[in-house]
């Protein structure tokens, strides 16, 4: 059965998770080329990533597909979009002009993001993790 008023995780709700993140918290990052989000494999580790496909210049975000469960949180998903929204922000695999040497460079990534107001993605995001974290221990 379908639960109501939830929609479902496709490739079309992770674009209006991206156009809302960016509208909402990044709305001084101008976009500069194109970029694509979508769902990639059940990755455990990787929650998401982002690339520069250096001959279309576009860049792409995916994101694990673990995450259409909607036991995860949206704001665990939202807190995964804006992580890879600080990169593109910083010129990591954007056309952006890059801002640091490395992409984690000193915790700049969480760093940015409470000061952009993400606060509240974060605290969902660590309170999943721990728990997240425990249960990938438990089932090895
Ligand atoms: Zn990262």
């Amino acid at each position: 059965m379908k639960l109501k008023n939830v929609p479902n995780r496709d490739n079309n709700w992770l674009l209006s998770r991206l156009d809302f993140i960016w509208t909402k918290y990044f709305s001084d990052v101008p976009q500069t080329n194109k970029v694509f989000i979508k769902f990639g494999r059940d990755a455990k580790y990787r929650l998401g990533s982002i690339k520069l496909d250096k001959r279309t210049k576009a860049s792409f975000i995916t994101i694990t597909s673990m995450f259409k469960n909607l036991r995860v949180p949206a704001e665990v998903v939202d807190h995964t979009i804006g992580h890879e929204l600080v990169h593109y922000a910083h010129g990591f695999s954007s056309t952006n002009p890059r801002l640091h040497k490395y992409p984690h460079a000193g915790g700049v990534v969480e760093k940015e993001m409470k000061e952009r107001g993400m606060k509240v993605f974060h605290e969902a995001y660590k309170a999943w993790i721990k728990l997240y974290r425990k249960q990938i221990m438990y089932s090895r």
